[in-house]
């Protein structure tokens, strides 16, 4: 079994355990093989003690005399002993048949007198010890192997397993033997067979160890997997489960299969921005928050699952409705929208969750579970794109936009290697004199084919890469060093905009970096203006409140961009440390022939009044737009009636000009 593809952390266990279970088989085939060689052992002393004590029972009568003599002749001599022949030739008699190797005979002192092996006869062996405990009166019988050389090696050939018995001539009689038979039995076929079931044994307990160490080791595995699948802050499982679950689905066919399938996913957004804001604690808790709202949903019982981040993904089993595809995920859409209408609680804040739902359907199986879970994706990815709250099913082609874009995605972070940012200044105009007492840093990317590329168009990808901080940073610091620089030799007064994209607002070091932009650039405080949209701040008032305060703080002045045409609530204005709001372009573009837009706007600037704002009109490009503006009480002004955004060359002559 190879170590090496056990998860590290059990590798010791394991180890451990497969040292015990081999150890434990080994004790059990080696505590076997004891056994049965005992008992067969045992059995084969017992014959061979019995087959001499027959020999010693036929013998003895009739050659007590012959033996006894034979005590008394020289060791030498005792080969030519009459009797030898007559005795012979019994012993040859009484062991036929049996299982008796070799026949020895010892008279009283230990001589060989007779053998079945002739060269044996006359050795002298009343040193060997069980001849010796043998003319003491006492039978046994031992199991050895016999040797190539030496007193063993003549009948066996050597090698072989034989069992010697002695048996005395008067047993229970020390000191008065007038013989000792000894036979030798060979046992070699017998201990083979016990050796080799011994060796089965063996082989079996250790087969049977590894199987159970392999079956422990995949029970651990499996658990481990589990464990892994499972996500530890949701506890719900994840995407490996989700497409096995579906797999599973799709194949239980034959009883009551699914017509269409398919999976919804949520990516429910900001969640980032709140766990950089309240840490990560509170951030799990959310998620936990969300995973249990969605749990509710009856949908949810084919299947909820954790794909990581801040995505969910429902398993969409319809049994038979007469839904479109269309009303189906419409349905699965707002029960999910459904689920995140009031805000989550976090810390005693409440978090509007932002929702970005991507669904996908096959039929019959028309997709691979991963195929399908690809196209939800990219439709989330998509809806995500196309702004917060929307829900988009799957269409083919889709994945060609997404995959466009990836594609300048990577060109964008190119464009921040090779510094292909620019940062363009539009003047903002004071609303009597029009002169020109400040402007809004405005990025541009410097496309090396394409030429000038307009925000719009990459901005959103910058913040879905979060390439947006990098660049954010560039731009803050490139406006604060040209305004400072403006500042020594254009107009002492002049101040700059910066605009703060929300995920920018999420970077923890936000404020810090701000400061020390300011104490690098030597801009003085008052001289920048940040803009951040209205959107961020309703939908995370608390916080957004408090980065604001913070910003205050520092003498930074704070613009509410766009305004007008979010969802902030005019009240949550109040709660909010600002300074400027910028109307939206489209009242000032509207206002002079739409009655609605222009009161509303008339509303707004009311509001600012109220509130001792500065109101700031963008979008002013015509002098009936500069009129109203001016009419409803805005302060400054912003447009291309009086400049488009330009470069630093540019701006610096159009200053001097204007
Ligand atoms: P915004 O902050 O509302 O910027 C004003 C936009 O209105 C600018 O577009 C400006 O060129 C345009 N504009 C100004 N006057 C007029 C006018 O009289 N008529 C018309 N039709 N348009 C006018 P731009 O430069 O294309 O920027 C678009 C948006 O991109 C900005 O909207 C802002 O939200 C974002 N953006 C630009 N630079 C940055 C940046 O450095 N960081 C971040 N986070 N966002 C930026
Ligand atoms: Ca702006
Ligand atoms: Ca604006």
């Amino acid at each position: 079994m190879d170590m090496r593809s056990i998860p590290s952390r059990y590798q010791t266990p394991a180890a451990a355990l497969f040292t015990l279970l081999l150890g434990a088989a080994w004790l059990t085939a080696w505590g076997w093989k004891q056994q049965a060689t005992n008992g067969i052992v045992e059995r084969e002393l017992q014959r061979s003690i019995a087959v001499a004590t027959g020999l010693s029972n036929l013998l003895m009568p009739r050659y007590l005399i012959d033996l006894r003599r034979a005590s008394g002749t020289p060791a030498d001599a005792v080969a030519k002993l009459d009797f030898l022949k007559a005795l012979g030739d019994d012993v040859t008699d009484q062991i036929r048949g049996q299982r008796v190797a070799r026949v020895e005979i010892h008279d009283s002192r230990g001589v060989v007198i007779f053998s079945t092996e002739q060269r044996a006869i006359g050795r002298d062996q009343s040193q060997d010890p069980a001849i010796r405990r043998a003319l003491r009166g006492e039978a046994q019988a031992s199991l050895t192997r016999g040797t190539r050389t030496g007193a063993l090696a003549d009948a066996t050939g050597g090698g072989r397993d034989l069992v010697r018995a002695f048996v005395p001539a008067n047993p229970g009689m020390p000191g008065k033997q007038d013989a000792v038979f000894e036979v030798y039995a060979d046992v070699s076929e017998i201990m083979a067979d016990v050796r080799q079931e011994a060796h089965t044994v063996w082989a079996v307990a250790n087969l049977a160890g590894l199987t159970v160490f392999g079956v422990a080791l995949m029970i651990l595995r499996r658990a481990e997997e589990e464990q892994r699948r499972k996500d530890a802050i949701t506890g719900l499982p994840g995407r490996e489960s989700a497409i096995a679950a579906m797999a599973e689905m799709q194949k239980a066919d034959g009883k009551d299969p699914p017509i269409r399938s398919g999976w919804l996913i949520v990516g429910v957004q900001r969640l980032r921005q709140v766990s950089a804001a309240y840490g990560h604690r509170t951030a799990d808790d959310v998620l936990r928050q969300a995973a249990a709202r969605l749990q509710t949903l009856p949908e949810a019982k084919s299947g909820l699952f954790r794909l990581g981040g801040e995505a969910f993904a429902l398993l969409i089993v319809d049994r038979g409705t007469t839904d479109t595809d269309e009303e189906l995920a419409e349905r699965f859409a707002r029960g999910v929208i459904g689920c995140f209408e009031a805000p989550i609680d976090c810390e005693g804040h409440a978090v509007v969750a932002d929702l970005a739902i991507g669904i996908a359907l096959g039929r019959d199986g028309d997709a691979s579970p991963e195929d399908l879970m690809n196209r939800a994706e990219v439709s989330m990815t998509e809806a995500k794109r196309q702004g917060s709250g929307r829900w988009l099913l799957y269409v083919p082609g889709l994945e060609q936009g997404v995959r466009d874009r990836l594609q300048s995605m990577g060109g964008l972070r190119e464009a921040l290697e090779r510094n292909q940012f620019q940062v363009y200044y539009q003047p903002l105009v004071d609303a009597g004199s029009r002169a020109w007492i400040g402007c809004e840093a405005l990025l541009r990317w410097k496309h090396p084919v394409k030429g000038v590329v307009l925000p719009d168009s990459f901005i959103p990808l910058l913040e879905e890469t979060g390439l947006i901080v990098e660049v954010g940073r560039f731009v803050l610091h490139e406006a604060c060093r040209q305004a400072a620089a403006w500042r020594r030799n254009l107009s002492p007064q002049l101040t700059v905009s910066v605009n703060l994209s929300a995920r920018q607002f999420a970077d923890p070091d936000l404020l810090e970096r701000i400061r020390q932009v300011l104490v690098e650039t030597q801009l003085p405080a008052e001289a920048l203006t940040i803009e951040v949209t209205e959107t961020f701040l309703a939908l995370e008032p608390e916080y957004a409140a408090s980065v604001l305060a913070n910003l205050r703080k520092l003498g930074v002045a704070v613009a509410i961009d766009d305004f007008g045409v979010g969802y902030s609530s005019l009240s949550s204005l109040r709660r909010l440390p600002v300074d400027i709001l910028k109307i939206d372009r489209s009242f000032v573009t509207q206002a002079p022939h739409d009655p609605v837009d222009a009161s509303i706007a008339q509303a707004i600037a009311a509001l600012a009044r109220g509130l001792d704002l500065t109101l700031v009109a963008e979008g002013v490009e015509t002098e009936a737009h500069a009129d109203f503006t001016r009419n409803i009480g805005c302060d400054k002004l912003q447009g291309y009636l009086f400049a488009k955004p330009l470069d630093v060359a540019t701006f610096e002559a159009a200053f001097r000009n204007s």
